[in-house]
């Protein structure tokens, strides 16, 4: 078998799944070649302090208006007008090239190894980095009172799947900085559709009333870091840090290896 594969190796080199370009034998993963995996553009601020919308820099140097409000810590003008149900949410990277593709072979092609890898690639990101880091600060949180809680799979998709990419990317976090991972808090009890098929407002209106908390005493009172894979319009997130402050969550803070808008 070993020899067989070395064979269909020689014949059919593997393939970066990003560019197509051949991968060689010292690359970052089996599936990228060097340059589509260091060009995964890691978030930094200056973004949103509550939803991590990152910024950009207004494109003419002279009006830097924009960019300078932005790094004073302002509020995006989504969270301005609907503040959402979290704390704070931190993206690791932008959710295109090597690393959206890297994300939807660890989801849909069961490379589980991968969704270990990327999540610590995205602890490496200054912004996720930093920010776990305080957990562990008592002036800034109680340590104690921190739980990871992956955002849940409704169990038929668990099923079809094999496993919850959430759950696996926060025992990877969990386990990094000894924070305790509960993953039968909360439950999707409705079968939903993909967030990424469905538009900005089926979104919202997707996952409203999917959730609920199974026990109430696990979270109250507690500090909990809602992990999920990718951000999209942030509704799931949303949804689940309604659910668990509705439940007596003190602080939800919502943590993602990538995030689509921005
Ligand atoms: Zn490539
Ligand atoms: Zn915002």
């Amino acid at each position: 078998m070993k020899l067989l594969s070395h064979v269909v190796n020689l014949i059919f080199p593997t393939k970066c799944q990003n560019c197509d370009s051949t991968v060689s034998a010292d690359a970052a993963t089996a599936y990228f070649c060097k340059e589509c995996w260091q060009g995964i553009e890691r978030f930094d601020c200056p973004c949103c302090p509550r939803c991590g919308l990152p910024y950009t820099s207004h494109p003419d140097a002279d009006n830097k208006s924009y960019y300078e409000q932005s790094a004073a810590g302002h509020l995006c003008g989504n969270c301005r007008d609907k503040p959402p149900s979290f704390d704070m949410a931190i993206s690791a990277g932008r959710y295109t090239g090597a690393l959206s593709e890297a994300i939807k072979l660890f989801k849909y092609k069961k490379k589980v190894h991968l969704g270990k890898k990327l999540t610590e690639w995205a602890l490496k990101s200054p912004l996720v980095e930093d920010t776990l880091l305080n957990f562990h600060n008592p002036e800034y949180l109680h340590t104690t009172h921190t739980l990871l809680i992956p955002v849940p799979l409704h169990v038929k998709r668990l099923r079809e799947r094999e496993f919850n990419q959430s759950a696996i990317i926060a025992s990877v976090i969990g386990r990094r900085f000894g924070i305790p991972v509960v993953a039968n808090a909360l439950i999707r009890h409705r079968h939903t559709r993909p967030q990424v098929e469905l538009d900005g407002k089926e979104r919202k209106e997707n996952v409203v009333g999917a959730f609920s908390v199974e026990d109430r005493k696990i979270i109250e009172g507690k500090e909990i870091i809602l992990v999920d894979d990718v951000y999209t319009s942030g509704s799931t997130v949303n949804e689940c840090a309604r659910v668990l402050k509705k439940n007596g969550a003190e602080k939800v803070y919502v943590m993602t290896i990538g995030r689509m808008a921005g």
